[in-house]
């Protein structure tokens, strides 16, 4: 690192006052130089701070008050770096559409630090688009306002919908040309996780026959990320450490599918070792119910289609469980990874059986029998219908009559309804305790009104991109925060697409 480049970036000593009296350390360096390159940000030329999300500033003790100012602008685009702050770039490794690539890393984000929160939780602090880093590659280390705009939205609407993801703290714009197809704003994402550690930070270190980095790796993850696991003497802690991950995969992947979540970039570079969402590009929610639903136009194969995921992840969670070998048998990996269906088909099911109302946790395997034909047959007329798989789910709970005619075929829909009262029945015999109300509100808030389709990140985008009017990106966050509760004032969204939508096409170009 060349020190003249640090003082070119610091302030003089008015600014200093952003994030004063707060902890702001960053854990991740203690692993040393081999993890990571030291890497200051390209400056941005006039930047223009777009938005900040109230929700994650809340995670730093701030308020949106507080945080609108140019010295807050500066740091959020690595035009001013705080005088603790040493931004490093993570190297890691990754399985790309099923091929192993010995070295990648972070591109164009670069880790500022972390904040400890009143909580007591520390948030690492990431730009996304600061610039070019030593794993750059062809890359020019830069972001466009169009993807930002995308990855900004969706990680927050990952978080209303309750899906564990990286969180977005604030999104500048600037003047800055990057070149994609054509001429672009340059804009930086600040985002926030726990730690951005992926299956192809240990990946990197496995394939290089680097046991000890491995280990030192797995160790650290494990006492800043699964404390628990250290209480548990008797067992194998890289055992549980894998358990854990396989687990917390699981739940996420069962969490997408139930919304119809399409991430489009499964790569194992692109997968959290804590279980987050992360990495937003050409993702898309499912607008009419498609198993085969493909939302990256240049993944030609349909490798991470929307039916594929929960296989495709189970496939990285081997890959992450072969780089561990140095610290388990190869019995004890295959046993914590053999838990994945289990735990991805419960997880499943108990999401889409409370989608249908369902809320009675028994175990009767019968009844659960019952309830997962139903599920498979209702997925299967949707599909024939094209219906909309949101609005299907939503007008279900508010016990409407027009959900019968998001079918074409009314009499499947009537037939498929006619098992599915006898199998409300059936519930409500053994769980009287919740009535038709109670029920209708349930379902409610598990089956949103709105979520982000790509048409509406499109409209966003539009008028930041043409007009440099932001102002559809604070509506849609605000949405997006609460997709369970009614907003009269933005009905129009919780419709069909329109017709246009069917033209966008979300490629990996961002
Ligand atoms: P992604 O598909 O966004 O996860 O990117 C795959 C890899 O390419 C990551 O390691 C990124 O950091 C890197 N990358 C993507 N776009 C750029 C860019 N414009 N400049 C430098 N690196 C990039
Ligand atoms: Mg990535």
């Amino acid at each position: 690192m060349n020190s003249s480049e640090i003082t070119k970036n610091r302030p003089d000593n008015s600014q200093n006052s952003l994030f004063q009296g707060q902890q702001f350390t960053n854990r991740f360096h203690s692993l040393g130089d081999e993890f990571y390159s030291h890497q200051m940000p390209s400056s941005l030329y006039k930047p223009k701070l777009v938005h900040i999300n109230p929700s994650a500033a809340h995670l730093l003790d701030h308020s949106v008050p507080a945080l609108s100012n140019d010295t807050f602008r500066d740091f959020a685009c690595g035009n001013y770096i705080l005088q603790q702050s040493r931004p490093v770039a993570a190297i890691y490794a990754g399985h790309q559409f099923g091929h192993f690539v010995p070295q990648l890393g972070d591109g164009r984000a670069l880790l500022l630090g972390e904040i400890k929160n009143s909580c007591d939780e520390h948030w690492e602090i990431q730009l996304k688009g600061a610039g070019i880093t030593p794993y750059s590659r062809q890359g020019d280390g830069r972001a466009v306002l169009r993807s930002t705009i995308r990855e900004y939205l969706c990680s927050e609407a990952m978080h209303g919908l309750g899906i564990p993801t990286t969180r977005a703290l604030a999104m500048v714009d600037s003047k800055e040309e990057v070149y994609r197809e054509q001429l672009e704003s340059g804009a930086v994402l600040v985002r926030l996780a726990p730690s951005f550690i992926r299956f192809g930070s240990f990946e990197l270190f496995a394939s290089r026959g680097q046991p000890d980095q491995v280990k030192q790796l797995a160790d650290f993850v494990i006492s800043h990320y699964y404390p628990e696991i250290l209480t548990q003497s008797d067992a194998n802690p890289y055992t549980l450490f894998l358990s854990e991950v396989v687990k917390k995969t699981a739940e996420m992947i069962a969490h997408w599918q139930s919304v119809g979540f399409s991430h489009g970039v499964m790569n194992t570079d692109n997968m959290s070792i804590l279980g987050l969402t992360i990495d937003y590009g050409p993702f898309g929610f499912l607008d009419t119910y498609e198993r085969n639903y493909i939302c990256n136009h240049s993944d030609h194969q349909g490798r991470y289609s929307f039916q594929n995921q929960p296989g495709i992840a189970y496939w990285n969670l081997a890959r992450l469980a072969e780089t561990l070998l140095s610290l388990m048998t190869i019995d004890e990996a295959n046993e914590a990874l053999s838990d994945y269906e289990v735990i991805y088909s419960q997880h499943y099911m108990a999401l889409m059986r409370s989608k249908l109302g369902f809320f009675y946790p028994h175990s009767d395997k019968t009844m659960l029998k019952e309830h997962e034909t139903l599920i498979l047959s209702l997925l299967t007329i949707m599909e024939k219908n094209k219906v909309d798989y949101t609005l299907f789910f939503r007008q279900l709970s508010n016990k409407t009559n027009s959900v019968r005619d998001l079918f074409l075929d009314r009499e499947a829909f009537d037939l498929w309804e006619i098992h599915y009262k006898q199998a409300l029945q059936k519930e409500s015999l053994i769980n009287p305790a919740i009535n038709e109300m109670q029920r209708k509100q349930k379902m409610q808030c598990i089956n949103p009104k709105y979520i982000l389709r790509n048409y509406m990140a499109q409209i966003a985008i539009k008028k930041a991109t043409e007009q440099k009017d932001y102002s559809e990106i604070d509506k849609l966050l605000t949405l997006m925060h609460a997709p369970y509760d009614e907003h009269p004032d933005m009905e129009h969204y919780a419709g069909l697409p329109p017709a246009w939508a069917d033209t966008i096409s979300v490629s990996c170009s961002s």
